[in-house]
């Protein structure tokens, strides 16, 4: 009999079903013996008192916990007072467990008003157990120093694409902060009011001009590190752009497109043949194309020693060198994109660490906008992400 209530403490005295719901009657199993107030043992009963809360619930039966107790007076304080309950909180008219049942189930995706219907409870009753549910998982882990290895994005939120910046712990893997905005001037506020800026040592970055700004001035001791993703996307972008200008027909092939952005290792040799034709068709696209897989490569590297960086370094100031005498548009911006970040670059061989799980955690956070069908408080956003994004 004990089990059926679920929480150690209760002794169940009787159940019954009714036609729609099971009532389950419960005592405590040790009343209190001390006054919690005064700690004067011996307190004196003043009558019986019923406690009923909604508790768990079955697939179409909801239960309800009966709990048959008594009020207490303290002959030494004169006061009253009501025994603690085990896994009920006061003025709460449910348990605890019947809470987290339902924040479980909104969790995995039952939606709200059909949760409410089925619970027979308020679609606002929902919406609250969630939201203090949620805010507690916060709290939980809300230890707000900074961490060692911090990667900062940028995402939208919402139809009017609002920005948002994301402050990812690279170390633990896990969101350590969401803040409305991209700029300086809007971020400036959170980052002055950061503590253990200072403790910071790396900060992975895209390659945006802002962010970098912010990072010099707010984490003074950190190294810029940018994210390999955006460094080869970088080159990806400029070279096809290119390759779209001498070559106009590759636009409407989505084929010979794909042949040039795969890996030269990874081709076919079908798609060999298509490429070689592509090239004698124009002899300008060969040079180039081994080229920006000679960047890639480049790019690729990782975990080198300082000595492999210095040498890396060199030869991408060669390649960038070589890409301002093609006399292509394109390139000379992709040239002047990379010589402004070299050291970044040369800092991205160093390290193994990346943006990759902020990009991630971008998706999940489209999911978590897409099944709110939108915020409009950009808290409860906030909430959601960090408690889901970990
Ligand atoms: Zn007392």
């Amino acid at each position: 009999m004990n089990n059926l209530t679920g929480i150690a403490g209760y002794e169940v005295i009787s159940q019954r079903c009714k036609s729609d719901l099971d009532e389950l009657e419960a005592v405590l199993e040790r009343e209190p013996e001390r006054c919690p107030y005064c700690a004067a043992p011996g307190p004196r009963s003043k009558g019986r008192y019923l406690r009923k809360v909604r508790h768990r619930s079955g697939y179409v039966r909801s239960t309800f916990l009966l709990v048959h107790t008594r009020r207490f007076w303290c002959w030494r304080c004169k006061r009253s007072f009501l025994p603690t309950l085990p896994g009920i909180r006061p003025y709460r008219q449910s348990s605890e467990l019947f809470r987290k049942e339902v924040h479980q189930r909104h969790e995995d995706g039952i939606c709200a008003s059909t949760l409410a219907k089925r619970e027979r409870i308020g679609q606002a009753t929902v919406e609250r157990i969630y939201h203090q549910h949620t805010e507690l998982e916060v709290r939980k882990r809300s230890n707000r120093d900074c961490p060692r290895m911090l990667g900062i994005d940028e995402h939208t939120l919402g139809k009017k694409n609002r920005f948002c910046t994301t402050f990812c712990d690279l170390g633990n893997n896990r969101v350590f902060e969401v803040r409305p905005g991209r700029s300086e001037k809007e971020l400036s506020g959170f980052l002055a009011s950061l503590p253990g800026r200072e403790k910071v040592e790396v900060v992975c970055i895209d390659l945006s001009q802002s962010y970098r700004k912010l990072v010099r001035r707010w984490f003074p001791n950190a190294r810029i590190v940018a994210d390999r993703f955006h460094a080869v996307r970088a080159l990806a972008h400029h070279f096809t752009g290119l390759c779209r200008e001498i070559a106009p027909e590759i636009t409407r092939n989505s084929g010979l497109l794909a042949i040039l952005r795969t890996r030269p290792g990874r081709l076919s040799q079908k798609q060999i043949r298509r490429r070689q034709e592509l090239f004698d068709k124009h002899p300008t696209l060969e040079p180039l194309y081994l080229k920006r897989w000679q960047i890639h490569s480049l790019l690729c590297q990782k975990s080198c020693t300082a000595k492999k960086c210095r040498s890396n370094a060199k030869e991408l100031y060669r390649h960038i060198e070589e890409l301002q005498q093609q006399g292509f548009a394109q390139l000379k911006t992709l040239a002047k994109t990379l010589q402004q970040w070299i050291e970044p670059i040369a800092t991205m061989w160093r390290f193994t660490k990346n943006n990759a799980i902020t990009e991630g955690f971008h998706r999940k956070m489209k999911l978590i906008q897409r099944r709110a069908f939108g915020f409009r408080n950009f808290e409860n956003y906030r909430l959601r992400v960090l408690a889901q994004c970990q």
